[in-house]
């Protein structure tokens, strides 16, 4: 037997995690070779849920889980963590402005970035999931400065998902028949799915679909389906949320397949003209455990417009935490 992977997982009692912590237990994150050890960190309040939330782990009998821990301390949580799913985020309340809920999690992520940067695998890989993701992402990194910038990233592979699966169905088309989708720029309603390099079945998807469908239908719906799902539900989306989680992590350790792209929020270092510095969504591919931003493809006017919009949103947002950065 392999010794055991550690992984940990923040907000660990929340609903997004409900549907991520089995998975990983039943070994759809690293195979069914693979032992882990979950390392769940919840805020004080809620460490009565997580309990039940552990009898149901234990309920399951999953051979594979070889350990939990479950702390409200940052730094029993990542001691030791080689995987880390940030997914706990406060979430907006009443009456709260944008700057403040940035202030709020920007606070929590730099608590964690810090203890992350204390006590985690020198490898440690992290995913941050909880919103405002990319500039979570932006705080966590820059209060570790000892871990790799490499080994930060930011969720957007739900949205690069349902765009794929909304191409896929236009198309009439098998989900894995669609390649070369690419999510730039922010996970929030100014990320521009682009569709100008896509493929389904080998052919541009621009030659399969109208431009007008593109244009002024599939881009918004891609953009506002987070709130689609939260009207249809009553409840935000979850389950895709954490099967997005989980195929993040997936694909950045074991690579993307030969032709195709995935799509993470990484630190952008100047690639397409976006400003180094910021954590922005780029088509990327991943081999041995590395990302690289898929380069020179061509940009056009549109593009290059909501592209810059989502900088801006960026932009702004890492201001109005820049006392943290
Ligand atoms: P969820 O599990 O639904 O969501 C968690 C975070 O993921 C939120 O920031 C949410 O953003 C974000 N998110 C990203 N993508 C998606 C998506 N597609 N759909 C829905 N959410 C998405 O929240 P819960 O309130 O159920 O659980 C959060 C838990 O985190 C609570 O148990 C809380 O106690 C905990 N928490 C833990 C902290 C810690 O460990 N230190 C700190 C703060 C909170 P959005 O708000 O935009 O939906």
């Amino acid at each position: 037997m392999k010794p055991p992977v550690h992984i940990a997982v923040t907000g660990a009692a929340g609903q997004i995690t409900y549907a991520l912590l089995f998975r990983i237990a039943a070994g759809d994150l690293l195979g069914a070779d693979q032992p882990v050890v979950l390392r769940l960190l919840e805020v004080p309040a809620a460490m009565g849920g997580l309990d039940g939330v552990v009898m149901e782990l234990h309920d399951c009998a999953f051979p594979l889980l070889h350990g939990i821990v479950t702390t409200d301390d940052p730094q029993i949580a990542f001691a030791g963590a080689h995987y880390a799913f940030l997914v706990g985020a406060t979430p907006r309340g009443p009456g709260m402005e944008r700057k403040d809920l940035l202030q709020v999690n920007a606070d929590i992520f730099a608590v964690q970035g810090k203890a992350l940067n204390a006590v985690a695998d020198r490898a440690v890989k992290i995913l941050v999931v909880g919103n405002p993701a990319n500039t979570n992402a932006l705080i966590t990194l820059r209060n570790a400065p000892d871990l790799n910038p490499q080994n930060i990233s930011a969720m957007t592979r739900l949205d690069h998902n349902r765009a794929v699966g909304m191409l896929a169905r236009r198309c009439g088309a098998p989900v894995a028949a669609v390649q070369r989708v690419s999510i730039w720029g922010n996970h929030s309603t100014t990320q521009y799915p682009d569709l100008n390099h896509a493929l389904v079945d080998g052919v541009p998807a621009l030659e399969q679909v109208d431009e007008t469908w593109y244009r002024e239908q599939f881009i918004g719906e891609v953009q506002k389906r987070g709130a689609t799902v939260i009207a249809a539900r009553g409840k935000s989306s979850a389950a895709s949320a954490a099967n997005a989680a989980l195929g993040h992590m997936r694909t950045w350790i074991f690579g993307t397949p030969a032709g195709d792209w995935t799509s993470m929020s990484v630190l952008s270092d100047g690639s397409y003209g976006i400003a180094p510095g910021l954590i922005y969504s780029f088509p990327v591919t991943v081999s041995n455990g590395r990302y690289a931003i898929v380069q020179n493809l061509s940009i056009d006017d549109f593009s290059r417009r909501l592209m810059r919009d989502s900088e801006d949103e960026l932009k702004s947002e890492r201001e109005a935490v820049a006392g943290l950065l």
